[in-house]
């Protein structure tokens, strides 16, 4: 989860029940774009604009202004995030636990010999949607859903995965395409 802003109750409330519905329909709309956009992100990766970091970083700012991440916390729901070693040195310490016994407390290793979550929703993500380790939270959870990455166009593979799971990628793709016809 990239971060929350205070909004108004009423607001809140709007802003909750277009989420939940922009949620229920975010994997069947993904699946829709899923081949123009692979084409979309394969023409991008052969020439890519000198201009497109600049680009989705104004994009992603753009978005981010308009959805609230604690209206959502569907990437926290529903995929969890790689735990690094920085990471879990820095959140063991955040709870006083030696690093071994946080990892058997919360990870587990993955196929690809990766730290992750034993499950999901994470078990950090409280009922309002606040990340109770924000402060400390991985790198990968900062960072997603990395539409503001550098050489964006290097990640497509991740991209195209995460326009089904978060509202925010997949609002940034449909804009990126707008914006940088190809
Ligand atoms: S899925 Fe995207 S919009 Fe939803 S909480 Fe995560 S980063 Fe924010
Ligand atoms: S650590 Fe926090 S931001 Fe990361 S998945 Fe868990 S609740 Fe979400």
């Amino acid at each position: 989860m990239r971060f929350g802003i205070s909004i108004s109750r009423t607001f809140a409330l709007h802003a909750n029940y277009y989420m939940e519905d922009f949620l229920k329909q975010l994997p069947k709309l993904a699946k829709d774009k899923h081949n123009e956009n692979k084409k979309y992100f394969a023409k991008l990766k052969k020439k890519p604009p000198k201009d497109l970091d600049y680009v989705m970083q104004e994009l992603h700012e753009e978005e981010f202004e308009r959805t609230d991440c604690l209206t959502c916390a569907n990437c926290c729901k529903t995929t969890g995030p790689l735990f690094t070693n920085a990471d879990i040195a820095r959140i063991a310490k955040h709870f006083k636990m030696k690093e071994q016994k946080f990892i058997e407390t919360y990870l587990r290793v993955d196929e690809e010999n990766d730290h992750v979550l034993q499950s999901v929703p994470c078990t950090f993500l409280d009922a309002e949607n606040y990340c109770m380790i924000y402060e400390v939270r991985p790198k990968a959870c900062r960072e997603y859903p990395h539409t503001d990455r550098k050489k964006f166009q290097q990640i497509s593979n991740l991209t195209l995965k995460n326009v089904s799971i978060c509202p925010a990628a997949f609002n940034i793709v449909e804009e990126m395409k707008k914006r940088i016809p190809k």
